[in-house]
């Protein structure tokens, strides 16, 4: 591992050379180190200097104060953002939540020590050269979560510490050192307190990771879902998730899975125990409807027309982790989907506008919408093609309900 073949861009080496061209100091932090380590991608650089905030805005042109109290600004150069932090410390953390007091400083070393985790606490210039106080890289070797000093006052500050040890681990597939795994156990009570939205966050994380087996492992042996909305009112929901889980694409498509396993909490309710977004809602509800539908008619034309491509994935992943059926292939969700007569209702050969002066002595109403999606569904499953003469046909053989 001491091969350095950093995934990190040349630009945003520049960005820490620029910076230490003007005699500060520049290093990147963080998961974009720990994964460039592991030669895995990076999703984001985060860049901590010893120079202030106002110095790094003197030193580039487009510079966004983001989050001045903590000593962050964002620098685009050349068409990348990067987050960059002065050195800084923490002090007391009162709430568990947000440290009372940020103080900047000067040695890097004292920035690495409020780190969560040792794999997360080194820093790399951009020579390739690693600051390392904690042995990250040995444990990064092991494979191993292991907090920053000692698990106890670490968790206290911030339980949110332990969620994201769950998440490290689903996404690694790292084992989590025995004295932050007992603390976490014991202390995750103090979850209540954290926010649900960087819980979601963390958890968002944490389905998807490509190592889910091993997290949800400890997910399971730490407790943690007691803590949990809506999962610590039916924490058995927990036990029930199948051993062999493959990750998830998207939180609706978790929320969809634990509806499906047990329905007593509506989506909704889900969704805003957990705050999520409208379109993570609408994904969920849009999954569910349609594992329904699967559940009523198997996998018709109508199924595949209704289905989203966008979730085709998810909705097999759906049915394998809830049903255990693993006959469904995307492949043939696809084949299904190209062969369909019309991809939506705008496809067919008449409208709302086109039966209104069909029926020109009809008011309008429902009765519109009835008939195309009458019209729609046998388009769909074959019954009728969609050519004018063979809709006028059916037309004239079944009319619209007088009102
Ligand atoms: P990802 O690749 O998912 O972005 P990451 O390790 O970069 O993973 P971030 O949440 O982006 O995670 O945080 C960036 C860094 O900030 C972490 O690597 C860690 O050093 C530090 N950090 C983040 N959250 C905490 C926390 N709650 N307590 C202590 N340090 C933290
Ligand atoms: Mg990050």
């Amino acid at each position: 591992m001491n091969e350095n073949k950093s995934k990190i861009s040349p630009a945003a080496k520049e960005v820490l050379k620029i910076i230490e061209s003007h005699q500060f100091q520049a290093y990147f932090v963080g998961g974009c180190v720990r994964d460039s380590l592991l030669k895995k991608d990076i999703t984001d650089i985060d860049i901590a200097t010893s120079a202030s905030p106002e110095e790094i805005m003197d030193i580039f042109s487009a510079v966004i104060p983001i989050g001045l109290e903590h000593g962050t600004v964002l620098v685009r150069h050349q068409q990348e953002s990067y987050e960059i932090t002065t050195f800084r410390t923490e002090s007391t953390y009162s709430n568990q939540r947000h440290p009372d007091k940020v103080v900047f400083v000067t040695d890097i070393k004292e920035d690495l020590a409020r780190r969560d985790f040792t794999i997360n606490a080194m820093a790399m210039n951009y020579r390739g050269e690693l600051v390392d106080p904690f042995f990250g890289q040995t444990d990064l070797q092991q494979r191993l979560i292991r907090t920053v000093r000692q698990p106890e006052e670490r968790f206290q500050e911030d339980a949110l510490r332990i969620i994201r040890a769950l998440r490290f681990s689903s996404q690694l597939g790292f084992t989590i050192d025995k004295a932050a795994l007992i603390e976490m156990k014991r202390l995750a009570p103090s979850l209540e307190q954290i926010s649900v939205e960087r819980i979601t966050q963390e958890m968002e994380k944490f389905f998807q990771g490509d190592a889910i087996q091993s997290g949800l492992q400890y997910l399971k042996e730490t407790k943690i879902a007691c803590f949990l909305p809506i999962l610590k009112k039916s924490p058995q929901l927990v036990e029930q998730i199948p051993e062999k889980l493959t990750p998830f694409q998207s939180f609706g498509e978790v929320i969809a899975f634990f509806y499906l396993l047990d329905p007593t909490y509506s989506i909704a309710a889900w969704t805003k125990a957990w705050k999520c977004s409208n379109k993570e809602k609408n994904v969920a509800k849009h999954l569910v409807e349609n594992v329904e539908r699967w559940l009523q008619e198997g996998r018709t034309n109508w199924l595949v027309y209704n289905l989203e491509e966008a979730c085709f994935s998810m909705f097999i992943h759906l049915l394998a982790d809830v049903y255990n059926n693993r006959t469904l292939r995307l492949q043939e969700l696809l084949y299904i989907k190209e062969k369909l007569p019309i991809l939506s209702r705008k496809e067919l050969c008449i409208d709302g506008k086109w039966l209104q002066n069909h029926f020109i002595e009809k008011k309008s109403g429902p009765w519109i919408g009835q008939v195309l999606q009458e019209i729609e569904y046998l388009v769909v499953t074959g019954q009728l093609n969609n050519n004018l003469l063979e809709i006028k046909e059916w037309i004239q053989c079944h009319p619209p309900e007088s009102d």
